[in-house]
């Protein structure tokens, strides 16, 4: 073919496709112009579309960025390691937003109070804490949320449900009973001072071996627990409803019937997986006895994890309680795969999923390590300083005379907000 031919046919050709798009946009066949944001999706075989101006898609959340959908469950990864502190994964801990407003923690293993303070939620809509068990990695950050969190804004009582366990001491009203006995020099120390509202736990124990029973009903979200096997008598697993979407979340367990039948058809569902045993023994250190006995017996290998999910074949199944790193992921993978071939996350903390009846997307966070407290959603309340308890004369007789020093400052702000402060 010569040059000229070349050119002809070159003209020819986009003479031609002048004339359908011509044709298309007369007709008005064409779609509509994209937006920067909807290039991603659009008709598979057309050239993307990029703006060098206009930001495009994002595939990660950010904290306080975007809307909740009045159908929508989000839900927030906020632990999910081992009751072996790193700082790359807090201890269980699981932060479930509905469109209704309502927020739910399922968990709050240690280190995790961090996390959810990432998400900046407003303290005061984090008051309802269902606990599977009273295991340190599920609970143990609970005295964090339950100070930080009222010092933060919570100006409520921290609601807790757990289950009783087989003796009064070994259930959930006993441990928050005492936990509360253990903050009292923390608790004595803040009266006084700042808004005194928050300082109080509401707990609500059910009896363990309670099968999908009701332990919460409010505001249309229905919340169900039944039992896993898992240590001791006591834990137990969680399902909740809400607006024809269905969560699950099993705590520690081994593989167990009730999972199996009340799990069933969740949209999704978050069971356990442990370490594999050949892991346990090389990179925690465990006995081979141990890790068999552990890694299998006390918790859910990953094979038996696949097996339930099976079973119950979720939407979105969530596998959790491991270390998720670049070589062990592949083996947790592999031993998922040889049960179970559905949808799968393999949790890491600040991973987010936003659940609709149409879809499921599974995301990562981008947080921001310099977060401060979101703002107070009620007006606080101020303190009563008649309830401070006064140093003893010896302790405070030790104070240094430091009033020059400090008088600006309240100059300062009794200025700024109009007020009459005065030193002690
Ligand atoms: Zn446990
Ligand atoms: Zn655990």
């Amino acid at each position: 073919m010569s040059l000229e031919t070349r050119k002809q046919l070159g003209i020819w050709g986009i003479l031609a496709i002048g004339f359908v798009i011509g044709f298309a946009v007369a007709s008005g066949a064409t779609k509509p112009e994209p937006t920067a944001l909807a290039s991603a999706d659009a008709d598979a075989n057309a050239a993307p579309r990029y703006s060098p101006v206009k930001a495009r898609d994002r595939d990660f959340y950010t904290p306080n960025s975007e809307d909740l959908g009045p159908n929508e469950m989000r839900l927030l990864a906020c632990g999910t390691g081992m009751p072996t502190a790193r700082p790359k994964q807090a201890a269980s801990c699981w932060l479930l937003e509905l469109g209704n407003g309502d927020k739910f923690i399922f968990d709050v293993g240690t280190g995790s109070a961090e996390r959810i303070s990432a998400f900046q939620i407003p303290y005061n809509y984090i008051d309802k804490v269902f606990l599977s068990h009273l295991h340190t990695d599920h609970f143990g950050d609970l005295d964090a949320l339950f100070v930080g969190g009222a010092l933060a804004g919570r100006q409520k009582p921290l609601r807790v449900w757990g289950p009783s366990g087989d003796t009064p001491e070994r259930g959930t009203k006993y441990a928050l009973e005492h936990l509360e006995k253990a903050l009292t020099w923390d608790l004595d120390g803040r009266k006084g001072l700042t808004d005194p509202r928050g300082y109080h736990f509401e707990v609500h124990e059910f009896d363990y071996r309670g099968i999908n029973q009701i332990v919460y009903q409010e505001n249309g979200v229905t919340i169900r627990s039944f039992p896993a096997i898992h240590s001791l008598d006591g834990p137990v697993s969680y399902s909740l409803e809400w607006n024809g979407l269905k969560f699950v979340f099993g705590g520690d367990t081994f593989p167990n019937k009730w999972f199996a039948e009340y799990a069933k058809d969740a949209d999704l569902a978050i069971h356990e997986c442990f370490i594999a045993v050949p892991d346990m023994i090389t990179k925690f250190k465990f006995t081979p006895q141990s890790a068999l006995l552990v890694g299998t017996q006390i918790h859910t290998a990953p094979e038996a994890f696949g097996s339930v999910m099976s079973m119950i074949k979720p939407r979105m199944a969530v596998a959790y309680h491991f270390f998720k790193d670049f070589d062990t992921t592949p083996e947790i993978s592999r031993r998922i795969a040889k049960t179970y071939d559905g949808p799968l996350s393999l949790a890491v903390d600040y991973m987010v999923w936003n659940i609709t009846k149409d879809e499921i997307r599974v995301r990562m966070a981008n947080v921001d390590e310099d977060v401060w407290p979101p703002p107070a959603t009620e007006k606080p309340q101020l303190p009563d300083a008649s309830l401070r308890i006064p140093y003893s004369k010896q302790i405070s007789g030790g104070k240094l005379d430091m009033k020059n020093v400090i008088q600006p400052t309240y100059d300062e702000i009794n200025k700024k907000f109009r007020l009459t402060e005065e030193q002690d």
